[in-house]
């Protein structure tokens, strides 16, 4: 196992995208793996008992608004990236149509077991700082700052300088721009001249070409920042 081919295989993940809509799915699915392998979980997981739940709840709460979740896809859709692995599926197979992908309760059914395939595996459990660069690696290129806080707290995932590549001028900028105020409550709460729990939000993510520039940037208190980058 090369762990720069990991890297590129991770980052090369297939995501559905509509105009500038992207969904988090097979992201957030990863997470919670690579999180729980952290914490020493075995190689795969039991979809109806490990993954549905769990994943659910991220979905809904870091996802983007929807009237119905579906865990089942990634969990499904993976395999065809190059490192994912699942066991049992046979009986989940529409003989009549394979291209038909298997709901969440024929999933649980079945019993279907997934995770990362096994040298990777062996490889992460070797080597669990490269736990981290992926989940980092995942974060960076799937979420706007504040939902990374969130997750990595959801997460329990410990990162020591995460924060190292933010742009302390954007900041500065965009809320001396705002005249200190968060754009939406008006929060301006100061200790000492230094400006409390306000944050310069990204209107286009910097991931994705945002620029940090105060002509797209928002200042705004931390709940206004959750609330707008969700
Ligand atoms: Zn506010």
């Amino acid at each position: 196992m090369n762990i720069q081919e990991l890297i590129q295989k991770i980052t090369d993940i297939t995501i559905w995208k509509k105009g500038d809509q992207r969904a988090p799915h097979k992201p957030l699915l990863l997470l919670y793996v690579l999180s729980q392998y952290r914490q020493g979980h075995e190689r795969l997981f039991n979809y109806g008992t490990e993954i549905e739940a769990p994943l659910f709840d991220l979905l809904n709460r870091f996802g983007p608004q929807r009237n119905h979740y579906y865990p089942n896809m990634p969990f499904w859709r993976l395999q065809r990236d190059g490192f994912w692995q699942l066991t049992n599926i046979e009986n989940c197979i529409n003989n009549n149509k394979p291209s038909k992908e298997p709901t969440s309760k024929q999933l649980t059914s079945c019993q279907v077991y997934g995770g990362f395939d096994e040298p990777t595996y062996q490889y992460l459990t070797k080597h669990p700082l490269i736990i981290n660069q992926l989940a980092e690696k995942i974060l960076n290129q799937h979420f706007p700052e504040s939902v990374q806080e969130n997750l990595i707290n959801q997460l329990e995932f410990d990162f020591t300088d995460f924060y190292r590549q933010r742009d302390p001028k954007f900041r500065q900028l965009v809320l001396r721009a705002y005249n200190y105020q968060c754009a939406i409550c008006g929060y301006d709460l100061r200790h000492d001249s230094v400006s409390i729990g306000l944050e310069a939000a990204h209107v286009k993510w910097k991931q994705h070409g945002g620029p940090c520039i105060v002509n797209n940037g928002l200042a705004l208190c931390s709940l206004h920042h959750s609330a707008f980058d969700m």
